[in-house]
């Protein structure tokens, strides 16, 4: 068994040296292989040229250096591509996951194919980071039927398929286990630590709960009408629109054949409004079609680029 660590790294230039040495601490004791692949999200402080400096002395490390600033997820994408471990394990650069934790993460995944951390006690503002979080994961346990307690935690242990061939973007790496539970993935959480942040800045506020809870439409799309749009939208938009033109003609015989006079009669607007309803919905339905496509389509265009890869034999 060998085991990889992905670490993105954001302007984390008074964390990473020491992120470097706990980490060392505790691979340099699991009695496997490792690597540990330190990904810069195009800082623009020292946190490259640290890298760089960790990188000419330790053979286990691999540099992948983005050539702008991708977010998080793009980094993430980066490091899994790069990645050569039996097990990948994610973790952030700013010491808020503890490494010590990585023992456990590599126990209880002998038993599962992916393993996530549950931040119990979290170390953050209430207000702008848990509630909004605690909101949006009761949403996204909801949506997606997988029930985890701690979507946004980036401390998590990976078999090497589970993120091979996978098609990140926007917050996406958050909803691995979603997506991957449906494709029979078997998903568990344990407690981990978690620390406050104690140098550099946080990256987000709350808008990245917004942006989150957008890709949801994405997870959900993915995990169940990804290719039936229109049996969705269709039948409805149809009996919609059969309805309106029943109504429609109905009220027609009466005025042309009965000479009853039609006008202001609520049954009226109901057939126009149902005709126009429908003919929405059966438009939305084909919209949707061609989403599909379009997604599927797009998948070719890649997350991030590379600079430079620094590592043994580059
Ligand atoms: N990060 C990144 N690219 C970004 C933003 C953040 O690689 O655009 C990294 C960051 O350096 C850190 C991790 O992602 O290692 C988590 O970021 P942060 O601590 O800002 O998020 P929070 O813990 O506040 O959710
Ligand atoms: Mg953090």
């Amino acid at each position: 068994m060998s085991v990889s660590v992905v670490v993105p790294l954001y302007n984390e230039e008074e964390n990473i040296n020491i992120l470097h040495e706990r980490l060392k601490d505790v691979l340099d004791n699991i009695g496997t292989e490792y690597e540990i692949i330190y990904v810069d999200d195009g800082s623009n402080d020292k946190t490259l040229s640290l890298l760089e400096d960790i990188q000419k002395t330790d053979k286990d490390v691999i540099v992948l250096s983005l050539r702008r600033n991708f977010g998080q997820t793009a980094a993430f994408a980066a490091g899994f591509d790069f990645a050569r471990g039996d097990i990948v394990i994610t973790m952030d650069g700013d010491l808020q996951n503890d490494p010590k934790d990585i023992p456990r993460l590599l126990e209880a995944i002998k038993d599962y194919d992916l393993v996530s951390g549950w931040r119990k006690k979290r170390k953050d503002k209430f207000l702008t980071r848990r509630l909004p979080s605690m909101i949006a994961n009761w949403i996204i346990s909801r949506v997606t039927g997988v029930r985890l307690h701690d979507y946004g935690c980036s401390l998590k242990a990976y078999r090497r398929d589970v993120v091979k061939n996978l098609r990140l973007y926007g917050e996406m790496h958050r909803f691995i286990p979603a997506v991957a539970s449906w494709y029979g993935v078997r998903v568990a959480e344990i407690e981990t630590r978690h620390h406050p942040r104690l140098r550099g800045k946080s990256k987000y506020g709350i808008s990245r709960t917004i942006k989150v809870l957008l890709d949801l439409i994405t997870v959900k799309f993915l995990q169940s009408f990804s290719t039936k749009p229109m049996q969705f939208f269709g039948p409805v938009g149809m009996i919609f629109g059969i309805t309106g033109v029943g109504i429609s003609l109905y009220l027609s015989v009466e005025k042309l054949f009965r000479g009853v006079n039609i006008g202001g009669r609520p049954l009226l607007l109901l057939g126009a409004l149902l005709i126009i309803v429908g003919v929405q919905f059966v438009g939305m339905g084909l919209l949707g079609e061609m989403l599909v496509r379009v997604y599927h389509e797009s998948q070719k265009k890649p997350i991030y680029a590379i600079k430079k890869i620094l590592g043994p034999g580059k």
